[in-house]
C-alpha cells in the first residue's frame, strides 16, 4: 500500500528526510515550501565525528567541499585540530533537492493551517495525505542565550594562502559577549567570513557587524573585489525548559533537534531521517510517538550543555565568557570531537567542568549551574 506524505517545508531536515524516504518504494511525497526554493539561505557545516561512517555515506553527494583540518586561534595560543569538515551550501542543496523531487516540490507554496491529514494553505487551498510532517523550522527563544552572526561570501583581491577553516578565531576583539571570527576557504580567492557572538539578546546591528568584518580583512590584508552573499541568524541557546512534544509529527529544530551549545542541527536531522525512513509503517501515531520519546531522549543528552550554556552566559561576565571556550579548547581533540557531536561522556563531563570551573566565579557558577 502506498502512504501519501506531506512534508511542509524543504529546509535541511526536510531535504534530508526526502533522501531516506525516497529509497522506499511504498511512499508518494509532496513538498511544500514557502520560499523561492529549498534550503534558504544557509551554509551548513559538521565534523565527520558527528556522524557514523554509514550516515556520512549518505551525507556526503549533499557536500559542497570538505576540508581535512582546521585551526582554532585564541589569545593565549593557536591549534590546528585534525578531522575531516564538511559543508553544505544551500544553493547545491538545493539543486539537489529539486532535482530529486521533481514535480512534487512546490516552491511559493505556504502552509497556514495543519491538522492531522490536512493542510490549508495561504491561498486557501486544500490538500489531503495520509500522513503530515512539520519541518517548517521554527525555534522557541525563550529562556535562552544566543548565538548570533552574519557571515559574508567575499571574493578577494588575492589569493588569501588560508589551506584549512579557521573555525574559531577568539583573538579578536570580544564584543557583545563571546566573540570570534569563522572563516572557511572555498577556492583560493572566495571565502565565507562569519562574525559569530554568544550574546544575551537576539538583535543584530549589520552594519557594525560588516565593519567588524572589514576591520578583520584589513589586518590580514586582504581586500574584498566583490560581497556575493550574506548570511545571518540568531540561534537560540537554551538554558532550561521542557522536551518539545506535540500531537503531530515535527522534525527539524522546531521539534528540539538540535545541539543546545552550538546550535547545529545536520547529525540530528540525519538522525530523524534514518529513524523515519526505517519504520516498517508509517502512520501519524507511531511516527508521532517516536519524535516525541526521540525528542525526550535528546532533551536529556542535551541536559550537561544547558549547564554549559547557564555557567557560560549567567556565571561569567560577557567579557570573560572568551575564557570558557579558551579552556575547553585546550582538551583533547577526543574530547572536542565528542563536545560536537553532543555525545560527552560521563569522564568528559567531569574533566570538562574540572577545568572550565575556574574560568567563571565559583559563586556565580553555582548559582548559575543550578538555576534555570
Ligand atoms: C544562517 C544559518 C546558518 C546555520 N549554520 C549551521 C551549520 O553550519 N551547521 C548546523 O548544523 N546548523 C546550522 N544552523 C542551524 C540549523 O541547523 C539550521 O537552522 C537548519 O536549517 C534547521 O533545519 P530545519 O529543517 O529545522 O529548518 P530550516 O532549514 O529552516 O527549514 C524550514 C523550511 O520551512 C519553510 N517554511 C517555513 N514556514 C513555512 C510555511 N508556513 N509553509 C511552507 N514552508 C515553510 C522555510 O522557508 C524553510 O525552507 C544554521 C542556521 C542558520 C539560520
Amino acid at each position: 500500500m502506498t502512504t501519501r506524505v506531506l512534508i511542509i517545508g524543504a529546509g535541511l531536515s526536510s531535504g534530508l528526510l526526502v533522501d531516506r524516504l525516497q529509497q522506499r518504494a511504498d511512499v508518494e511525497l509532496t513538498v511544500l515550501e514557502g520560499g523561492d526554493a529549498p534550503g534558504g539561505n544557509h551554509t551548513w557545516c559538521f565534523h565527520d565525528t558527528d556522524v557514523s561512517g554509514a550516515t556520512l555515506q549518505w551525507l556526503k553527494p549533499f557536500t559542497s567541499k570538505s576540508w581535512r583540518d582546521h585551526d582554532v586561534a585564541f589569545p593565549s595560543f593557536t591549534r590546528t585540530l585534525s578531522g575531516e569538515y564538511f559543508a553544505i551550501r544551500s544553493h547545491d542543496f538545493a539543486k539537489r533537492v529539486t532535482q530529486r523531487l521533481g514535480s512534487k516540490l512546490r516552491t511559493r507554496t505556504r502552509a497556514r493551517d495543519v491538522t492531522a491529514t490536512t493542510v490549508t494553505l495561504e491561498s486557501g487551498e486544500k490538500l489531503d495525505a495520509d500522513l503530515i510532517i512539520d519541518a517548517r523550522g521554527t525555534q522557541s527563544d525563550t529562556n535562552s542565550g544566543f548565538q548570533k552572526f552574519l557571515g559574508r561570501e567575499v571574493l578577494l583581491e588575492k589569493p588569501h594562502g588560508l589551506t584549512r577553516p579557521l573555525l574559531m578565531d577568539a583573538s579578536v576583539k570580544q564584543l557583545d559577549g563571546f566573540r570570534f571570527i569563522y572563516v572557511l576557504p572555498w577556492d583560493e580567492r572566495r571565502v565565507l567570513i562569519e562574525d559569530t557572538r554568544y550574546a544575551d539578546t537576539a538583535d543584530i546591528d549589520a552594519p557594525a557587524f560588516r565593519s567588524e568584518i572589514d576591520a578583520f580583512l584589513t589586518a590580514r590584508g586582504w581586500k574584498i573585489e566583490a560581497v556575493e552573499r550574506e548570511e545571518l541568524a540568531a540561534l537560540p541557546i537554551p538554558f532550561a525548559g521542557n522536551a518539545p512534544s506535540f500531537s503531530r509529527p515535527v522534525i527539524g529544530v522546531s521539534g528540539g533537534f538540535f545541539h543546545a551549545t552550538t546550535g547545529y542541527s545536520v547529525p540530528f536531522a540525519a538522525d530523524i531521517a534514518e529513524r523515519i525512513a526505517s519504520l516498517p509503517t508509517l502512520d501519524a501515531h507511531a511516527l508521532t510517538t517516536l519524535l516525541n520519546a526521540r525528542a525526550r531522549d535528546h532533551w536529556h543528552e542535551m541536559g550537561f550543555f544547558r549547564l554549559l550554556n547557564r555557567m557560560l552566559f549567567k556565571g561569567a561576565e560577557p567579557a570573560e565568557r572568551v575564557k570558557v571556550f579558551e579552556s575547553f579548547y585546550r582538551h583533547s581533540p577526543e574530547l572536542i570531537a565528542r563536545f560536537y557531536a553532543g555525545k560527552l561522556t560521563w569522564a568528559d563531563k567531569l574533566i570538562a567542568l574540572r577545568r572550565g570551573a575556574p574560568t567563571v566565579p565559583a559563586f556565580r557558577a553555582m548559582k548559575a549551574a543550578w538555576g534555570s
